[in-house]
């Protein structure tokens, strides 16, 4: 049996994978993200591949129908909410797990052609929060290192990262790196004790969101104690001064830790010159996520500690194209190819390569004010791709309610019945992964393929083709007649060679006479280059900006919930659901609660309990544990309300959210009750 070589469709590791028809799974030993590891998730995909529960043809109001009559109708939808109400009363919202020739062509569509920055994914509760925090630090959406780096450091701070479950291959490459190099140190930042603090040297369990205290008394005692670098900031950094006031003003105290552990962490850090700082939903997921991101680069910014090998801050996102995503514009505040929507010369360009009879010239609505704006019937069309906001969105009972109450929905998914397409007017089938062609971006800036190795099954098409299908029943047929994905990447490519002069970070050059069947796996710009080691940020004066945040007050009273993965699932587990082998992992919605919780509130572990906060309930088992401190819970987020008939877990979540990334606070829930 011939065996593909294609990628992971999980998270934003992007392992490569050889996998045949036969079910036959293999970790690639040539791709440079995993040398032929793979963790639990990836292993079981040849499990994941058949057709249960699979759409295999359109449907419009519940019944079978064919292609021509689903995208008449979702045309017709589009276009006459378009006529009454303006192009802004549409919306589409994507997802992660689209290749980056589908998300390209929903972004041109939305922005190019229908004339709205409607477009918004679920990417948006992922790593906006980064993405906002490098732009205001780098100038750009950059991320500065390599997964090499991982292995060359001398100190990996990992803050709000379980990486032994939700970044496997990463944490496995760590671990072979520390047990070779035993002086290595990693200090694991969480207010949980999870699976990947076997792997420290060091816990620090922060008070939820008391990261900011943390990184700004870090600042303080690096300056304090003759750490910076002088000629680096001199040469490369603004802000530094009002950066480090603000720091001085925090009292790190407020971070939740004892001060012999902030002096041990603080000495650890200033001593050491090769550290990378590994974060993700802790730090994004969070209502001042993209401060976190800021904190965290002004002490990378200070010393010197970015760009060289085995050095620097390294945002590692959660979803497997998430970083492609936003390499073609796939979020709201976003044009294409890491260029601006307010920029006029941007926006000209694009229109013009685009031939495009308009173009959008404000952000639209990021993921929770669009669903606000479906609640509130401003929004007649909307389009669901590949994600199931029903159950991932905070506040979900309310954003199930907001899509019903939308007067038209389409939904393109691989499964006929999800908790979002049983709300939907038109389902539109799509192949999945195994059974599509396109390239994903990992989190390391690496361009790899997925690769078809399955034939599409029943009436089912690559969203790409879905995409440019439902564009030519609008009347923009011309624009989007593509016979192949590598068309739709070779002019992806081409976008980046006209908007080159703009002297952006985004360089795909490396990419553009690239042979697309045989693309191997490769960095943008180029293989292992590190950005910001010669001092050259993209902000107009060519330097850094160090930002001044401020710590939030918290507010510890009563129960706090902290909402997250298990090991073996993903998302709503419409794929890894159905593994027998991942589900025995964990296998039922359980709720982590402290003993002296437990024991105040009458539930004993095993038991069930009902979860309620002002939004929704749920009904879980106690999983009684000192995993998590007094005072916070944790329950992870996978289960649909159509196997979890106690309610899923993000109706508990109330949709608060970072004022400058719009990314949702999932991690940090008040006014949460529990009930034997
Ligand atoms: Fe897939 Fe991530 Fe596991 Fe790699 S680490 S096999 S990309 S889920």
């Amino acid at each position: 049996m011939s065996l593909t070589r294609t990628t992971c469709p999980y998270c934003g590791v992007g392992c490569g994978v050889l996998a045949g028809a036969d079910g036959t799974i293999k970790g690639d030993p040539d791709h440079p993200a995993n040398f032929g590891r793979l963790c639990s998730k990836g292993s079981a995909l040849g499990e994941t591949v058949d057709l249960e529960g699979r759409l295999l043809a359109p449907q419009i109001d519940g019944v079978s129908a064919d292609w021509d009559s689903a995208l008449g109708r979702v045309a017709g939808a589009f276009g006459d909410a378009i006529r009454d109400h303006g192009p802004d009363s549409v919306a589409f919202y994507v997802s992660g797990q689209l290749l980056t020739e589908d998300y390209y062509l929903a972004n041109k569509l939305m922005k190019g052609f229908i004339g709205s920055a409607n477009i918004d994914t679920n990417s948006r509760l992922c790593m906006a929060s980064s993405v906002a925090g490098h732009k205001r630090a780098f100038g750009t959406d950059t991320v500065p290192g390599v997964y090499a780096d991982l292995e060359e450091a001398d100190l990996i701070v990992l803050v709000g990262s379980n990486l032994a479950w939700c970044h496997p291959v990463l944490y496995q490459r760590i671990a072979a790196a520390k047990e070779a190099r035993p002086d290595m140190r990693v200090v694991n930042i969480d207010p949980r004790r999870t699976a990947t603090c076997d792997l420290a040297d060091m816990h620090l369990r922060v008070a939820p969101d008391g990261d900011v205290a943390l990184f700004n008394g870090l600042l303080s005692y690096l300056a304090g104690h003759d750490h910076f670098d002088a000629r680096y900031i001199d040469a490369h950094v603004n802000g530094c001064h009002a950066a480090l006031a603000q720091a001085r003003a925090t009292d790190p105290a407020d971070a939740g830790l004892p001060a012999d552990a902030l002096d041990a962490f603080y000495r650890l850090w200033a001593q050491t010159k090769k550290v990378v700082t590994v974060y993700s939903q802790g730090v994004n997921q969070s209502a001042c996520g993209t401060d976190k991101v800021n904190a965290i680069l002004n002490c990378h910014l200070a010393t010197g500690r970015i760009g060289t090998p085995g050095a620097g801050p390294f945002s590692v996102t959660g979803q497997p194209n998430a970083m492609g995503g936003r390499e073609v514009g796939g979020l709201a505040n976003m044009l294409a190819n890491h260029l601006d929507i307010e920029n006029a010369a941007h926006r000209d360009t694009v229109q013009t390569f685009w031939n495009s009879p308009t173009i959008c010239d404000h952000a639209g609505l990021k993921a929770v004010d669009l669903f606000d704006a479906c609640a509130a019937g401003k929004i007649k069309a909307l389009w669901v791709m590949s994600t199931n906001p029903a159950v991932s969105m905070p506040d979900a009972n309310r954003v199930a309610q907001a899509i019903a109450n939308v007067p038209f929905v389409a939904v393109s998914d691989i499964m006929a019945r999800t908790d979002t397409g049983d709300l939907a007017d038109v389902l539109l089938p799509a192949t999945g992964w195994g059974e599509k062609d396109g390239t994903v971006t990992n989190s390391e800036r690496r361009i790899s393929r997925q690769r078809a190795f399955l034939p599409a099954p029943g009436m089912a098409r690559p969203d790409w083709r879905i995409i440019s299908d439902v564009a030519a029943a609008m009347g923009f047929g011309t624009a989007f007649d593509y016979a192949s994905p590598a068309e739709v990447f070779a002019e992806y490519i081409a976008l980046d060679a006209a908007t080159r002069p703009f002297g952006r970070d985004l360089d795909l050059s490396l990419f553009a006479d690239a042979d697309y069947a045989k693309l191997i796996p490769q960095q943008w710009p180029r293989d292992n280059a590190r950005f910001f080691a010669d001092g050259k940020f993209y902000h107009a004066d060519g330097k850094a900006r160090m930002v001044p945040v401020t710590a939030p007050a918290l507010d510890h009273a009563g129960l706090t919930l902290n909402t997250g993965r298990n090991r073996d699932q993903w998302h709503t587990m419409t794929r890894t659901g159905k593994s027998p082998k991942l589900g025995a992992h964990l296998a039922e919605p359980y709720l982590e609660i402290h003993p002296l919780d437990a024991a105040a509130i009458g539930t004993a572990h095993g038991d069930l309990v009902a979860v309620h906060t002002d939004r929704g309930r749920a009904i879980l088992r106690s999983l009684v544990s000192d995993r998590v401190a007094q005072g916070q819970l944790f329950a992870p987020m996978h289960w649909p309300r159509q196997t979890a008939r106690g309610g899923t877990v993000n109706a508990l979540v109330a949709p608060l959210t970072d004022p400058i990334s719009g990314q949702p606070a999932l991690k940090r829930s008040n006014g949460v009750s529990v009930k034997p």
